[in-house]
């Protein structure tokens, strides 16, 4: 079975390699950049993603196709999906590109989610304000990701805001006073079962995801965030893997940020954590394979590499510790690479997260 993958960064090029040991299984892959991370293992077609013949060439030699990058545009996947399947589908997808879609997509489910409001000129911007207060946060509907696109409001003027966002359509939310940040990884099957994760605890430094550490045990939470989630994937006919963002606030609820319609970043401990990684999980739901049960074997963390690839000698006399490296330039708060550290014991990971943060880090 070939599968074609629309995007070529980590998150392709790890489902890739967590899927080179079933011979069952090959690969296509589109982006439009030069060398991106999973050309380490395959060779990929440097296109754009709404090239006709790039598309053409996908439905000719796959069987079916997925995407690594939410922002794929959906027009190139409803053009695939009239033709061989797309997991997760075109609609799903296009929910999670816009967040106005997405807090709808919540509030239609009874999920519990920030309030907010649709915004488009200054003037809705002023009403929002009025009514959310202050305290809050204007973020674009589209093209978001680690913390950009979002200005705080504060006690800046309505006017100053809209026009430092561009004036593109946006959302108002209010600010969450979390105790702290959740993720549920969660896959669905064509047939439509499902498989979770435990709980993810996330640690974000200046909107970018810095640390995650899993488990995050509770076991009234994880059922929430399961319920939470299946009433995502059944609503959209979701395949494959989903990612749904929580806080957690003062009164231990689950209040829903936004979802990933793909692998993430606070799954990546799952490679060495997990009886099978979040890669392997999600290309077995595409591909109609079976999927065992999941299971964790330890306490794990794992510590994003931005900006600049600290010294590698050090990375390894500070083991044993799993290093990635996505082979990408260097490029302020790019992510560059992570490294994942488990041990039996919770309080002595994060002694050695800490330990590791000052050494490799700083
Ligand atoms: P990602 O990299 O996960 O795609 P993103 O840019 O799409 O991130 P969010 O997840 O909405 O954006 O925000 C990034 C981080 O900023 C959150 O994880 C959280 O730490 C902080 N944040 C965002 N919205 C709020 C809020 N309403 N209240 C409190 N903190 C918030
Ligand atoms: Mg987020």
């Amino acid at each position: 079975m070939r599968i074609g993958i629309l995007g070529g960064g980590q998150l392709a090029m790890m489902m890739i390699e967590m899927s080179s040991k079933n011979n069952k299984l090959d690969f296509l892959v589109v982006d439009p950049g030069e060398n991106p991370p999973a050309s380490k293992f395959i060779k990929c077609i440097k296109s754009e993603y709404n090239n006709r013949t790039s598309l053409d060439l996908l439905i000719k030699e796959c069987d079916v196709v997925t995407i690594d990058f939410e922002n794929v545009p959906a027009g190139a996947l409803k053009y695939i999906e009239q033709h061989i399947p797309v997991y997760p589908n075109s609609k799903a997808v296009e929910i999670c590109q816009d967040r106005l879609f997405e807090k709808n997509l919540f509030v239609q489910n009874q999920i519990k989610t920030t309030n907010f409001e649709a915004i488009e000129s200054e003037e809705d911007l002023i009403k929002a304000i009025d009514k959310i207060g202050t305290n809050s946060i204007l973020k674009s509907r589209t093209l978001g990701y680690d913390g950009k696109n979002q200005i705080e409001i504060n006690n800046q003027s309505p006017k100053k805001v809209w026009k430092s966002c561009g004036e593109v359509k946006s959302i108002l939310e209010n600010k969450i006073n979390f105790s702290t940040e959740l993720s549920l990884i969660g896959v669905r099957t064509i047939s439509g079962e499902t498989f979770f994760y435990p709980l993810v605890e996330n640690y974000h430094k200046n909107g970018i995801l810095n640390v995650s550490v899993a488990p995050y045990e509770d076991i009234k939470l994880q059922k929430d965030a399961e319920t939470i989630h299946n009433k995502i994937t059944n609503e959209l006919k979701y395949v494959g893997v989903l990612v749904i963002e929580f806080f957690l606030d003062e009164n231990r609820q689950l209040i829903a940020n936004e979802m990933a319609p793909r692998v993430h970043n606070s799954g990546h401990w799952t490679i060495s954590g997990a009886n099978i990684s979040q890669f392997e999980a999600h290309i077995l739901a595409i591909a109609n394979m079976k999927i065992k049960p999941i299971s964790i074997n330890n306490n794990s963390a794992m510590l994003n590499i931005l900006s600049k690839m600290p010294n590698k000698d050090i990375i390894e006399k500070n083991g044993p510790l799993q290093f990635y490296d996505y082979g990408k330039s260097e490029r302020k708060n790019r992510k560059l690479g992570h490294l994942t550290i488990t041990n039996p014991d919770r309080s002595a990971l994060m002694d050695k997260v800490k330990k590791i943060s000052k050494i490799i880090f700083q």
